[in-house]
């Protein structure tokens, strides 16, 4: 589905990205790992359209994606979250789902006047697909809490509900388990597996935590120092010289 060539991105003379070159296919839950700083994040990024790429292409399913900003490539169904959860903390967990979908009709003023009707209606249908979301992610008990008194796990929840509110085809996740506790890290473990294989939904995680990479994720990519240092199931992965060089440092 994605194919990554030869990508580098610089900030200055820093080369965060230097030279990777991977692929992720169609259905897979591919993990993304490696030591801090050795441009995960900023790979992301790049896939994801918030930095400009210095030089390499990145393609999905076959066309140039390269360098398009991040609200076209959402409605080709390309998302990501974020290694720090974004959540309008004032505003509900349900209303924070709603809040995703664009491109409602109630967002002019005009629309707003003439077409009373169908906002309710589009309300209605919001509403729906935001308790199923609910529902699927086994958080109803939360739809009205303020998403600001959410705990960081049960964030990570929000966030990877909010790519259930529109088509997703492929979604990034950076460090979902990050600061989670176990139970819950298991929680979004399940949500991930379910959305890949009842929804058809391919991932990319990054994620610290080897006993989630290695129950989730086939294949493994290992960065180090802005290039991909070796692929493979998370079995080979650990056992391969390199890997296991670079995170123990040089
Ligand atoms: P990872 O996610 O693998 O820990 P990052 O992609 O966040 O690594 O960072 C890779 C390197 O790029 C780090 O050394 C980081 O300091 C640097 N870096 C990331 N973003 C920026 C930026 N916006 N400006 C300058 N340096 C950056
Ligand atoms: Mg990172």
């Amino acid at each position: 589905m994605i194919r990554v060539e030869n990508l580098h991105k610089h900030f200055g003379g820093f080369h965060a990205v230097d030279g990777a070159s991977l692929e992720i296919a169609t259905g897979s839950i591919t993990g993304l790992i490696g030591p801090n700083g050795a441009g995960k994040s900023t790979l992301f990024n790049v896939i994801a359209g918030v930095h400009k790429p210095t030089s390499g292409t990145v393609t999905m399913d076959g066309e140039d994606i390269t360098g398009l900003p991040p609200h076209e490539l959402f409605h080709k169904g390309l998302l990501r979250t974020f290694q720090i959860a974004h959540e309008f903390p004032t505003m509900t967990v349900r209303e924070n789902l709603m809040m995703v979908p664009g491109g409602q009709t109630g967002e002019t003023l005009w629309n707003a006047w003439f077409q009373r009707g169908r906002i309710a209606e589009e309300e209605a249908a919001l509403l729906k697909k935001a308790d199923e979301v609910l529902d699927f992610l086994t958080i109803s008990h939360l739809k009205d809490e303020r998403a600001g008194n959410l705990s960081g796990g049960q964030k990570k929840l929000l966030e990877l509900g909010r790519t259930m509110m529109v088509e997703a085809k492929i979604v990034f996740l950076d460090e979902v388990g990050a600061g989670v506790n176990r139970t819950l890290l298991n929680t979004i473990g399940d949500a991930i597996v379910r959305l890949n294989q009842e929804r058809g939904y391919t991932f990319c995680v990054i994620e610290h935590d080897m006993d989630f990479i290695g129950r989730l994720c086939d294949p493994v990519i290992v960065m180090a120092e802005g290039k991909v240092l070796a692929e493979g199931s998370p079995d080979t992965i650990m056992q391969n010289e390199a890997v296991i060089e670079a995170y123990l440092g040089r």
